[in-house]
Formats: structure tokens, C-alpha cells, sequence
């Protein structure tokens, strides 16, 4: 098959406009595995949306060779709603300015609705039951009707994704080294990728329940196994969260290597034919999302760095401070744990109470 650019049409939220979203996809339908990516659902996370690019033109050459081997179905820009909302020209692609709601969260939750419809069906058989969980969940979200543009969305980026073995949710902090999410269940399932990514921070997490896109998968194929213990439910599944480092690194020297990367992946995967070349050695150790430290700010004033991102700080230990002009008074930021410096905020100004780093602390995960 050749490569298929479609558009699909999101509905009409305001008098006279009409978003759409891109969708291109190589291969053949039906083809294993399924590779489903997409970037910038949190609208103004560029980085994803420039790698996407690069990748479906590695794509098309691959699928004009005859070598896209299963299937892949990419979103270059997952969310045109959060991308048109632009205030005094910042972007402010993370929540909907509507309802204030995050982007990343609200996914259609198809638990009880799968586990339901496949009670009583699920047999001996790992591979049977994947397809027909895969069945059900697509008869579910073909079934619901929402009518709020930005749940249209979330309904079709899940429609798009609910059937494939493979599913990149690709997003930028705001500074921030390249780190992935994955939920346990995927994990060390996802080992490769993030050693192809040279992913240098990895964080293991149990799933949200507020349901972000990564969690509508995984949570789902979590759930199930554990409401069917004596039925095989493998993952059918990995889902992961790949942080392409801050909003602003679109530049070449960043971009090009993780579409050569991702490509990478996918032959590894067998979703392309081709060598990969040898898996690179893994970047760091992963690490539990519970050892992971959002700091807010004791004092509202200036942030001020001893280091660089990527720092490692120590326990009780000051790695950066708080200036107060009006006082001149300067509060030392102690770190909470051991760790890896790996999320600023870009915008160094704090209000008391605010966000504006994070620390992935050193509670290592068994692989
Ligand atoms: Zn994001």
C-alpha cells in the first residue's frame, strides 16, 4: 500500500471555523504490528510535531520501498483546538480554554464497558483475547457520541490508537532533559525504546486515573488482567509518554536524531523491514514515578540556579534560591531527595506556592 494522507474533521465549535486533524498512514490496514504516533496533544509541546514531520518523510520512502512491514498511522499534530489558542502571543495548548480542562486527561474511560462485553468470552488463548478486547473497545468508543469538539478529539486520537501494538504519545516539558512515562505494566516492556531514545530520565508509574492518553491504554489492558485472572490477558498494548525535552527544542541537532530514533524503533519492533543496528546501551536506570519531587516555592520571587538541568542534587543540599527584590531577602531551594534535576520551568519568575521544577528521585525500579 501506498501512503495515505487523510484529513478528519472535527466538529464546528464556533460559527465559521472548522479544525481538522492529519492523519497519514503507511502499510497495510490490518498489518502487524501497529504503530500509532502522535505529538503536541498539549498544543505548544512543538519538538514532537517537527520529529513526526521528519519521520513520516523516512516513512513514505520505507512504505515506496515496500518495507513498512505491519502498520503506522501518524498524527503530526494531535491537538489543532489547544494550537489555535494563542493570549497576548503566548500559546496555551495545554488546557482547554472553554472548560479549563487538560488536554491530557478525560481520555474515554472503556473499562467496565470491555470488561462487560468480553465476560465470559475470553479464552485459553493470549492472542485471541487481545483481538477480542481490541473488538470491544473499538465497538465501545464507535458507539459513544459526544458532541463538545475537544471530546470529539479525544474521542478520535483513541479511536485512531485503540487497536495498535505500539502507541507514542509524544510531549516537551517546559525545560527538561528527554525522559519517558510508562506505565508498570509496560515496563520492562519498553526498554528498548527508551534505550533507542537515549531516553536519560525514565519513570515508571501505576496509570491515572484521571485518564490521560497514555492510561486509557494502559490502565485498560491493567484492569482487564487483573479482573480476569485465570484468562491469559497479555498487554496488547505499550503505551508510553516520550518528553522530547523543552517546548522550544525544535532545532535540528534534536529533531533529527529522534526521528532517526524512532525509526529505529519501529524496524526493531518489525513495524518496518530493515536493520536497526545495535540497541544502545541504556542512558540511565529507571526510576519509580513515586520518587518523583515537584517542588513549589516557599517564596515568591526570582529562581535563580546553582547548576544546570540534568544536575544531580543531593538530599538537604541547595541546588538554587529564591530571590525577593522588593527584600533582597534570598531563599535557599533544598532538594527533598536524591536525584536527577530533570523539569524546569522556563519562565524563572515563581508566586508563592508555584511549580517550577521537578526531580526524579533515586527510587530505582527492578527490571
Ligand atoms: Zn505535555
Amino acid at each position: 500500500m501506498t501512503h495515505r494522507k487523510e484529513h478528519i474533521d472535527l466538529p464546528v465549535a464556533s460559527l465559521g471555523t472548522r479544525r481538522r486533524l492529519v492523519v497519514h498512514r503507511f502499510g497495510t490496514p490490518g498489518a502487524r504490528p501497529k504503530a500509532y504516533l502522535h505529538a503536541a496533544l498539549h498544543a505548544q509541546e512543538l519538538p514532537g510535531v517537527v520529529v513526526l514531520d521528519r519521520l513520516v518523510a523516512r516513512l513514505r520512502e520505507a512504505d515506496a520501498a515496500g518495507s513498512v512491514a505491519g502498520e503506522v498511522v501518524v498524527v503530526p499534530f494531535a491537538n489543532p483546538i489547544g494550537l489555535s489558542q494563542q493570549i497576548m502571543m503566548e500559546a496555551q495548548g495545554r488546557h482547554d480554554l472553554d472548560t479549563g480542562r487538560n488536554y491530557n486527561r478525560g481520555f474515554p474511560d472503556l473499562i467496565d464497558e470491555v470488561a462487560d462485553a468480553v465476560d465470559g468470552r475470553l479464552a485459553g488463548d493470549g492472542a485471541r483475547n487481545v483481538a477480542l478486547i481490541r473488538e470491544a473497545m473499538a465497538s465501545a468508543l464507535a458507539a459513544r457520541r459526544d458532541a463538545r469538539e475537544a471530546d470529539v478529539l479525544k474521542l478520535t486520537l483513541l479511536r485512531l490508537s485503540c487497536d495498535a501494538d505500539l502507541v507514542l504519545d509524544l510531549h516537551s516539558a517546559w525545560e527538561a532533559l528527554l525522559h519517558l512515562f510508562v506505565t508498570d505494566l509496560n515496563w520492562p516492556g519498553a526498554s528498548d525504546l527508551a534505550r533507542q531514545m537515549g531516553a536519560e530520565a525514565v519513570l515508571v508509574d501505576r496509570g491515572n486515573r484521571m485518564m490521560t492518553f497514555k492510561s486509557a491504554h494502559a490502565l485498560l489492558w491493567k484492569e482487564l488482567a487483573a479482573r480476569f485472572p485465570d484468562r491469559p490477558v497479555p498487554p496488547g498494548s505499550l503505551a508510553a509518554v516520550v518528553e522530547l525535552r523543552g517546548q522550544r527544542d525544535v532545532d535540528d541537532r534534536f529533531t533529527k536524531p529522534d526521528a532517526d530514533n524512532l525509526f529505529r524503533w519501529l524496524q526493531r519492533r518489525g513495524a518496518v523491514a530493515g536493520d536497526p543496528g545495535p540497541l544502545p546501551p541504556p542512558a540511565c536506570e529507571p526510576r519509580s514515578a513515586d520518587g518523583l519531587r515537584r517542588l513549589f516555592a516557599a517564596e515568591g520571587g526570582i529562581v535563580i540556579y546553582r547548576g544546570a538541568l540534568g544536575d544531580r542534587v543531593r538530599e538537604g543540599r541547595a541546588f538554587a534560591h529564591i530571590l525577593d527584590p522588593d527584600t533582597g531577602r534570598r531563599t535557599a531551594v533544598s532538594a527533598p531527595a536524591d536525584g536527577l534535576l530533570y523539569a524546569r520551568r522556563s519562565h524563572r519568575f515563581a508566586r508563592k506556592g508555584q511549580y517550577f521544577a521537578a526531580i526524579a528521585g533515586d527510587t530505582f525500579v527492578e527490571d
